[in-house]
């Protein structure tokens, strides 16, 4: 993995470094798959994107968005994008695990779809990307959730964020919760509950 910080604003570095260490703790299958996070232009307002392509093997490129992560007031942005409840971030630790998120998911659809992540095939790419978009997975997850557990629609937005229904997002955003509640201590009953959906959806896609 290429990490290239340079532009990123300083105090930054750390929080994202960090991130993807505790991140590759839980997952450390998808090392392999992460080709490079670095800053750049995006071409709307959302805190990083994830690109991917088959070389030899599956690789991701996680792009930090250079109108957040260039200047010293992300944090103001992390409180409109909650207020406005399509997502649910805290921090730029949260960011990064939902890129991340996206990378185990890819990981596990190319399992369950029989793409093989080391021998790239003329269509691998296409595919990879209509299954992302067909979204069966997700849905069927979805009406699990509501028929497992305690969450009423009004605080699973809150929690998981409208943006979490958009195809391929729910589980990144269920890694990104994972990973920010799972070690922490004094839950709120609601968190616990958010702490377990993710955890669900975590384990589900494992047995993809
Ligand atoms: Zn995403």
């Amino acid at each position: 993995m290429f990490l290239n910080l340079v532009g990123v604003w300083p105090t930054y570095k750390k929080e994202i470094k960090s991130a993807i260490k505790i991140a590759l703790v839980e997952f450390p299958e998808i090392e392999q798959q992460i080709k490079t996070v670095k800053i750049g232009f995006l071409s709307d307002k959302r805190f990083a994107t994830n690109t991917f392509y088959w070389k030899k093997a599956l690789q991701h490129i996680i792009k930090l968005n250079v109108l957040a992560f260039s200047i010293p007031c992300i944090k103001k942005k992390f409180e409109i994008t909650r207020q406005s409840g399509i997502s649910n971030m805290f921090s730029i630790q949260d960011i990064i695990f939902h890129e991340i998120g996206h990378i185990f998911y890819n990981n596990r659809l190319c399992k369950y779809y029989g793409l093989d992540l080391y021998n790239k095939k003329s269509n691998s790419f296409k595919l990879l990307k209509n299954i992302n978009n067909n979204n069966t997975i997700q849905l069927q997850l979805l009406t699990e959730i509501k028929q497992q557990f305690s969450i009423s629609e009004h605080d699973f937005i809150v929690k998981f964020g409208s943006y979490s229904l958009e195809p391929g997002e729910l589980v990144p955003e269920c890694i990104s919760n994972y990973l920010r509640l799972k070690n922490k201590c004094c839950l709120t009953n609601l968190d616990f509950e958010v702490l377990k959906i993710s955890r669900y959806v975590i384990e589900y896609c494992k047995q993809l």
